[in-house]
């Protein structure tokens, strides 16, 4: 069997063990005589596998008891719309700081419940960097500040967290750096993320939100767009994505038998340091984003010649090495590198993109 580096931005690379152990227990999960995807969700089988998904989450994340962890569906991008129906709580604007693609995107969602106050963006230098929060203006009657930690396509990463100083909660689109550092929970209102790019497959949406923070949903809010309809049943009002949950269970499990999060963040600072150290030694290659705020999870970058960009995709795939073509809007290419990418497949692209810049010297 050939595993290929797959650097899919999402849905993406899973670590083997995982998909090994899910082949193992697919026919019979622990004696069962069923596979997890046709159980009931109410069965105390799968609820058992939940209850373990949510206690390893939290242990991993150090989330506190007075939050609580939503199984969801409907991808972040549901979490666009629901953030403002659920944390409005009668006011009537939102702080969103914009750095990009994903940003844009739930701002674009949002101002169709309330007005939305651009505290602060990147769109000057075409989303490069992570604004300073000094120059964040914020709107004194916001009812909660929205940022996306990781841009996805951009490659921009906060590198700190907005410290807000007050009582507005602080609300974060993580969905392709969550698990890939130590987590603060409490500096958060509100967490989302989709699974399908540091956690498991798609599917799953999960949501992490401080208790207090629930209960003044929006009138005419769709029953399932309303997290404490969620929180009260369990993430089990309707039928959660009982699979993914449970694929996520088993990447939660080899991230405690793999050291947790501290560990995933020197492993992750040390691959994409790889990469990064090429780009600050060769003007083959280019990051567009400003060193500070270079992402540990999407690193983009440019070819000196974009005439070349197929022959290094296509060679590039011949070595196993694949998904890097950028994202569409942007162009060029791009490497994520989430916590299951071994070194193994950083170093074997390096060494295809050094070989390829001397080819092309
Ligand atoms: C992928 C992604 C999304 C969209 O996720 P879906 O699950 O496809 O809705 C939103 N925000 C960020 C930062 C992402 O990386």
């Amino acid at each position: 069997m050939e595993r290929i580096f797959n650097f899919s931005a999402g849905p993406a690379i899973l670590p083997a063990e995982v998909l090994q152990q899910a082949r193992d227990e697919m026919l019979d999960w622990h004696g069962s005589g069923m596979s997890v995807m046709e159980m009931s969700h109410r069965g105390k089988e799968f609820m058992s596998i939940a209850a373990k998904v949510e206690a390893d989450l939290r242990e991993l994340a150090g989330i506190p008891d007075n939050y609580k962890v939503l199984f969801l569906s409907g991808g972040a991008s549901s979490q666009f719309a629901m953030v403002p129906m659920n944390l409005l709580r009668g006011k009537k604007s939102a702080d969103y700081v914009n750095t990009g693609e994903w940003s844009k995107k739930a701002i674009k969602e949002a101002k169709k419940y309330c007005a939305v106050n651009i505290a602060a963006s990147s769109e000057d230098a075409n989303f490069s960097y992570a604004p300073a929060q000094d120059k964040w203006v914020l709107d004194p009657a916001a009812a909660y500040v929205h940022y996306t930690p990781n841009e996805t396509i951009g490659g921009v990463e906060f590198n700190w967290v907005p410290d807000l100083n007050s009582m507005v909660p602080l609300v974060a689109d993580m969905s392709s750096s969550i698990l890939s550092r130590p987590l603060d929970v409490t500096r958060f209102g509100l967490i989302y993320a989709g699974a399908q790019k540091n956690m498991g497959p798609a599917g799953l949406t999960i949501v992490i939100v401080r208790e207090d923070l629930l209960g003044a949903t929006m009138s005419g809010t769709p029953t399932m767009f309303d997290y404490k309809i969620h929180a009260d049943n369990d993430s089990m009002y309707n039928t959660p994505p009982t699979y993914a949950m449970y694929i996520m269970g088993l990447v939660l499990e080899w991230l405690k038998r793999n050291g947790g999060l501290a560990v995933m963040e020197k492993v992750n600072i040390a691959k994409t340091g790889l990469l990064y150290d090429l780009f600050d030694t060769t003007d083959f290659y280019h990051c567009p984003v400003a060193r500070s705020d270079r992402s540990r999870m999407n690193v983009p970058f440019t070819l000196k010649d974009a005439a070349l960009d197929g022959a290094f995709l296509q060679q590039a795939q011949a070595r196993g090495l694949i998904q890097l073509k950028g994202h569409r809007s942007v162009g060029g290419m791009r490497a994520s590198i989430y916590n299951a990418m071994p070194i193994e497949g950083v170093a074997a692209l390096l060494q295809f993109m050094r070989e390829f810049a001397s080819d092309h010297a």
